[in-house]
C-alpha cells in the first residue's frame, strides 16, 4: 500500500529511490495501474512536490543529473504538466471562482436545506461510498479514502465514469477527489476534471473504455458493457482570456522580518528573495478545511499538518530561530511579541490558501505591517507560457530549464 510520511526527508528518498526508473522504465510503464501493491512505475511523488516539501527544480535537477534530457523527456514532462496546470489558472482566476459557485449550486442539491434533491442526493452518495455496482469505480473510491493516492490513469478513468457513466456534476466529482487526495491542488485537479469532461480543450473530452482498463489495470478489471463508452462532451463554458502574471514587491531590508509557511510552499530553507533580511521570527498555520464546505479527509487534515510541522522545524533549523505554528487567535501576540513590521510568504496560488493569505494581507495591513509574497524562479519562468494548450509549454521545457541553469 502506499504510504507517504509527510517530510521532506521521506521525499528525498523517495526521489533517489525512484531515479534508476525515472528514464525509459517511467516512458514504458507510466500508464499502468497494477493495484496499490505495484507502484514501482510511478513516483508517488505528488503529495510532497504540491506541498513543495521538494521542489519541481529539485526534481528535475536530479533526473537530469542521471538522464540525457531525450531519455528523461516523458518524466520532466509529466512534472511539468504541474507547473502548465498552475500557470493557466494563474492566467484565469476566473475559472476557479466560477468551479466554486458551480459546486455551491450541487451542494445545495445534496443538503438538507429547501434546495435538496433527493433521488440526486442518493446517486451521489452510491458513488461516494463506492455502491455503484461497477467493480472497478467503486474499489477506487474504497483506495482514495484509504490510501489519499489514485494513479493519474485511473482519475481519468475514475472522472469519466463519474461524468459520462454515473451522470453526475464534474463539479462534485473534483470536489471528492479534493477532499481525499493527499495531493489535492486547485489547478490540477480541477483543470484535469475540466479536461476530462472536454471543457478544456474545447470538443475533446476522455472516455474510459473497458477494454482499454483491462488492459493497464493488468486485468484485475474489465466491466464490459457497464459503461458509457459513446457519450459526447459536456457542453462548453466561457473562458475567460488568459491574464498575465504579476511582479511581485520584494521584500524589504532593515525591517524586522518574519517568515510564514502555509501549505503551497513548506520549504522556507529554499525561499527567493530572503538574503540580507532581519528575519527574527517564523511561524505558520495550514487550513486543510478550507479545500470544500463538505468535510475534508481526516487523513488530508492530518497530512497536511503533520507536513507544516516538518516544514516549521527544518525552517527553524535553517535559521536559528523558533518556528511554530500560530493560530489565528495567537497570531496579534506573536505579531506584537516579535515586533513585527514585515511577514515574507511564499506566493500561494489560486485556490483556498490565496484566499486565507489575501485574509491574512488585509489583517495586517489594518496594523500597518506588509505582507510580501515570493515566486520561486520556476513559477516565474513556467507560468507565462501556460496561456495555450500543454504543447506550447512542452516545446519551452529545455531552453526554460536551461535559463533556470538546470543542465
Ligand atoms: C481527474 C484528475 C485529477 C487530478 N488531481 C490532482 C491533484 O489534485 N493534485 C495533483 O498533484 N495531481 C492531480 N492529478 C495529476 C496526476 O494524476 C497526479 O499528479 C499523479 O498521479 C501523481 O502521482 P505520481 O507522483 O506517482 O506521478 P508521476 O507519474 O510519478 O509524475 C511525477 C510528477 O509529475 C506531476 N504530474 C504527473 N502527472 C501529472 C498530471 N497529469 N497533472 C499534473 N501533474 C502531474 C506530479 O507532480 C507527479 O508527482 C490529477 C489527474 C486527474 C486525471
Amino acid at each position: 500500500m502506499p504510504n507517504f510520511p509527510p517530510s521532506r526527508a521521506d521525499a528525498l528518498a523517495r526521489l533517489a529511490a525512484f531515479l534508476p526508473r525515472a528514464g525509459a522504465h517511467y516512458a514504458n510503464e507510466r500508464n499502468a495501474d497494477r493495484g496499490p501493491a505495484a507502484r514501482d512505475n510511478v513516483s508517488l511523488l505528488s503529495p510532497a512536490v504540491r506541498h513543495r516539501l521538494i521542489s519541481e527544480a529539485e526534481i528535475a535537477a536530479a533526473v537530469l543529473d542521471r538522464y540525457a534530457f531525450s531519455t528523461s523527456e516523458k518524466f520532466i514532462q509529466e512534472v511539468c504538466w504541474r507547473s502548465y496546470w498552475k500557470g493557466w489558472l494563474e492566467l484565469r482566476p476566473q475559472v476557479w471562482a466560477d468551479y466554486q459557485a458551480a459546486l455551491s449550486v450541487q451542494i445545495e442539491r445534496i443538503g438538507d436545506g429547501p434546495g435538496v434533491d433527493r433521488p440526486f442526493r442518493k446517486r451521489w452518495q452510491a458513488a461516494v461510498d463506492g455502491a455503484t455496482g461497477i467493480a472497478c469505480f467503486d474499489d477506487w473510491v474504497e483506495e482514495l479514502r484509504s490510501t489519499g493516492y489514485l494513479h493519474n490513469h485511473t482519475r481519468m478513468w475514475f472522472a469519466s465514469i463519474w461524468i459520462f457513466t454515473l451522470n453526475l456534476p464534474w463539479v462534485l466529482g473534483a470536489d471528492f477527489f479534493y477532499r481525499h487526495l493527499l495531493d489535492g491542488d486547485p489547478a490540477s485537479n480541477t483543470l484535469s476534471w475540466r479536461w476530462v469532461a472536454g471543457l478544456q480543450t474545447r470538443g475533446k473530452h476522455y472516455l474510459a473504455r473497458a477494454d482499454n482498463i483491462q488492459k493497464y489495470t493488468a486485468n484485475r478489471y474489465w466491466p464490459k458493457g457497464e459503461l458509457n463508452e459513446d457519450a459526447a462532451p459536456l457542453p462548453p463554458d466561457e473562458l475567460p482570456a488568459a491574464g498575465r502574471i504579476a511582479d511581485l514587491p520584494p521584500p524589504k531590508a532593515g525591517l524586522r522580518t518574519a517568515l510564514w509557511l502555509h501549505e503551497d510552499d513548506l520549504c522556507a530553507e529554499s525561499w527567493p528573495a530572503l538574503a540580507g533580511l532581519d528575519v527574527v521570527a517564523i511561524g505558520g498555520d495550514v487550513t486543510p478545511a478550507a479545500r470544500s464546505r463538505l468535510p475534508v479527509s481526516e487523513a488530508v487534515t492530518g497530512w497536511t499538518e503533520a507536513a507544516l510541522a516538518d516544514g516549521l522545524d527544518r525552517a527553524g533549523r535553517h535559521f536559528g530561530l523558533p518556528a511554530v505554528r500560530i493560530t489565528p487567535s495567537q497570531r496579534h501576540r506573536w505579531l506584537e511579541d516579535h515586533r513585527i513590521e514585515q511577514l515574507v510568504t511564499a506566493y500561494p496560488t489560486v485556490g483556498p490558501v490565496a484566499e486565507t493569505v489575501a485574509a491574512l494581507e488585509r489583517e495586517l495591513a489594518a496594523r500597518g505591517i506588509a505582507l510580501i509574497r515570493v515566486r520561486r524562479a520556476w513559477d516565474t519562468a513556467f507560468w507565462p507560457h501556460a496561456g495555450k494548450g500543454f504543447f506550447q509549454l512542452r516545446e519551452k521545457i529545455r531552453p526554460l530549464l536551461a535559463e533556470l541553469g538546470i543542465p
